[in-house]
């Protein structure tokens, strides 16, 4: 058999031998039956596929290989040994199909020469190769030489496959054996030639890339460890130009939207200023004078602000909103949860009655007089409330929404619309869009506010349409936390630590499990442990509880007797996640913090450290030996470091980027192939091409692509 490797540059994937070079008709729809449409997929290993999240034909021939076998010494039939895993070529004498004893289960024998000597080849399962090794048949087969002969790992059989080499090495999954999933894609992969190119012929010629089928045959039969990853850049190109045309077209309709130019900053921006109890850094200042940059055009502004927890986006998000208002218009505040909203209103509201702009709070329970307050006022703090059906604002020229990953696109992209009421224009939240031709759509400048670090390649994957300003260190005052993990056995070491801090005159939260359950149980465990404690460890102190079942009142009551020193100790769940905002509250416990994601623990430990004084994280896990290796990083990794951004790239490294930011909103979730630590050089090329590729074009081509698309992801 002759094996020459055929050179592979970035466009040179060619058609496996014996493909059909065209098949007789493209038929697509075959690749979207489900598995049991595959010879020999039994109704348990299509069970067992589907809670992999494999489903369809199509499913299978995207699920990326992890990694490839390394290439294995080919040997002699003459020296096989037993145990060694070899690669031998020879050609079929003879086969049969042996029934196995006991079960329905088929075993196909065939004796292999290899001019040396004969072996025995035996096959489990797979009925349909006896049909494919006919006598004089060149096969190459690698694997081992064990109890029934040789048994082969993977192979090719004439010229049928690639290669026995580099066999790929799907995601491990307990449930299924490795082998199985390359057994299923294999059966699979002759169906490939109907995967339609969503690429259009001049596009791929112009940047030297393969045929999307051919790609996907590189990638999970290929040659050599080149071919590959050739195969994976080109299926990682097309994803990443997806994004990245979802997000250019995002641009050109911003481009077409109009937003009140707001000037320069004038006589309330320099009250505000003076009214601040500290200097701001060198990193707010910049992000100022980029909003402001922004403001004074008539494009929307679309600004993501990047700082870590405490960093001090706050002011800066004041800021704009005031900038609104001194403009005699509105600014409005969006948060994800009540508690944020409120947090957020109680830290905002103070500063506003010293500038004599009046503010409000707009959350889901606001009643009717409310809601006519927060029409008029000049700054409007709520949740999603503010872009429901029913509510309006008065003038809304610049919008905030804070930790933005955590709203869908949908919830985003209304309050973009919001802004149209106050023009008058007419479109308000799920309006259709206008077409060409039509006045031009008006939208508020929007400011995008996450603590959640976004390395880079994923911030230009995602957010490629917005720029970022980033607040890189907090204030100088802050000293990082001091985080230690012990297990639960050890607990009561934190809350001898706690108590004699919380004597000191220092406040703390203690951070409730994180269960699998309904609100209401979570509360529920909330309310428990509350009153545990007030009667064993925390006996001596006034311990509060907070979550998410608490009537809104009540919650603001409680967080504001928190802040003012009423209580030493809140019980929580993780409602206290995101923005809660007490300098004195400077210890933390969290229950069972194996349970937690990282980024999550991360988001919580930043509810301390908020004031000068040195502050403490307590992370009580289970015992050692019940932690997932997982855990175990992630635990280990927030003990080592505060900063944020080397956490996220941890993250990334242990969850993938679609985990970090919510696949819901990401797009990421459509990324099989593309890498994005990996794939800068692939990222860039792909926002150079959708940014060249004409509206046209851009329409016609891209119809095809977007059409494969959850909507969501691009809008
Ligand atoms: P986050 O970025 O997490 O929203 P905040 O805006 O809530 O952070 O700020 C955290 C704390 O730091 C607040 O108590 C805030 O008053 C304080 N802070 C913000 N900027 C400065 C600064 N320049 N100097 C000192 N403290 C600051
Ligand atoms: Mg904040």
């Amino acid at each position: 058999m002759t094996r020459t490797r055929r050179q592979t540059v970035f466009a040179g994937l060619d058609q496996p031998g014996t493909w059909p070079r065209t098949p007789r008709a493209l038929r697509p729809e075959r690749l979207e039956l489900g598995l049991d449409s595959l010879p020999g997929v039994a109704a348990a290993t299509q069970r067992k596929l589907g809670r992999l999240g494999l489903a369809t034909v199509r499913d299978v021939l995207e699920h990326r290989p992890r990694r490839y076998e390394t290439a294995a010494d080919e040997v002699a039939v003459a020296s096989l040994r037993e145990g060694e895993e070899v690669v031998v070529t020879g050609r079929v004498l003879n086969v049969e199909k042996r029934p196995l004893r006991g079960r329905r289960r088929t075993r196909i024998v065939a004796r292999v020469d290899d001019g040396t000597a004969a072996v025995s080849v035996t096959w489990f399962n797979q009925p349909w190769l006896a049909d494919r090794l006919k006598p004089g048949t060149e096969v190459r087969l690698r694997g081992k030489l064990g109890r029934w002969g040789f048994e082969p790992r993977s192979y090719d059989i004439g010229e049928t496959n690639a290669t026995a080499d580099f066999a790929p090495v799907y995601p491990a999954a307990e449930e299924i054996a490795a082998a199985t999933v390359r057994r299923v894609v294999d059966t699979a992969l002759p169906l490939a030639v109907h995967v339609p190119d969503p690429l259009p012929a001049e596009l791929r010629e112009r940047e030297g890339l393969a045929l999307k089928r051919d790609a996907l045959a590189a990638v999970h039969r290929p040659r050599d460890l080149d071919e590959a990853e050739t195969g994976r850049q080109r299926l990682a190109f097309e994803e990443l130009l997806v994004l990245q045309i979802g997000i250019a077209r995002r641009v050109a309709e911003r481009e077409r939207t109009l937003a009140p130019a707001l000037g320069e900053p004038g006589e309330l921006i320099r009250r505000y200023r003076e009214a601040l109890p500290f200097a701001l850094t060198p990193y707010q200042e910049q992000a100022l004078r980029e909003v402001d940059g922004d403001l004074a055009r008539t494009v929307p502004m679309q600004r993501l602000l990047q700082g870590d927890v405490g960093s001090g986006k706050t002011v800066v998000a004041l800021y704009a909103l005031l900038r609104a208002v001194e403009s005699g218009r509105q600014g409005a505040l969006m948060a994800p949860t009540e508690t944020l909203a409120e947090q957020h209103f109680l830290t905002i509201a103070d500063l506003c009655l010293e500038l004599g702009v009046t503010c409000a709070l707009l959350t889901s329970s606001s009643g009717k007089r409310e809601r006519e307050a927060a029409h008029g006022a000049d700054i409007v703090v709520g949740t999603h409330a503010l872009i429901q059906a029913g509510f309006e604002l008065r003038d809304l020229a610049v919008a905030v929404v804070d930790e933005q990953h955590r709203f869908g696109v949908e919830q985003r992209s209304a309050l973009v619309a919001a802004g149209g009421s106050a023009s008058g224009a007419g479109s308000s939240a799920g309006s259709p869009r206008l077409r060409r031709g039509d006045l031009p759509r008006t939208a508020p400048h929007v400011l995008h506010m996450t603590a959640t670090p976004i390395p880079r390649t994923l911030a230009l994957t995602v957010y490629g349409d917005l720029a970022v300003s980033e607040i890189a260190k907090p204030p100088a005052s802050r000293k990082p936390v001091i985080t230690s993990w012990i297990t639960e056995d050890r607990a009561s070491e934190a809350y001898t630590r706690l108590a004699r801090l919380l004597r000191e005159g220092r406040q703390a939260y203690v951070v409730c499990p994180l269960i699998e359950a309904s609100e209401t149980s979570l509360a529920r465990a909330a309310e428990e442990e509350a009153e545990r404690l007030r009667r064993a460890e925390l006996r001596e102190f006034r311990v509060g509880c907070v979550h998410g079942r608490l009537k809104a009142a009540e919650r603001r009551d409680l967080m504001a007797r928190f802040k003012a020193r009423e209580l030493d100790v809140l019980v929580a769940t993780t409602v206290i996640e995101v923005g809660v905002d007490v300098p004195n509250a400077t210890v933390m416990i969290v229950q069972e913090a194996d349970r937690f994601g990282l980024a999550q623990l991360h988001q919580l430990r930043g509810r301390v450290g908020r004031g000068a004084e040195q502050s403490y994280c307590l992370l009580v896990s289970r015992a050692k030996e019940e932690l997932t290796e997982s855990a175990h990083s992630r635990l280990q990794a927030l003990c080592e470091t505060s900063d944020g951004f080397e956490l996220a790239e941890v993250d990334l490294e242990l969850r993938g980027g679609g985990a970090l930011l919510g696949t819901r909103q990401s797009g990421l979730s459509d990324l099989h192939f593309a890498h994005l630590r990996r794939d800068r050089d692939l990222l860039e090329r792909a926002r150079a091409v959708a940014a060249d590729v004409g509206p046209g074009l851009l329409q016609d081509a891209a119809a095809a692509l977007f059409a494969e698309v959850e909507p969501e992801a691009l809008a």
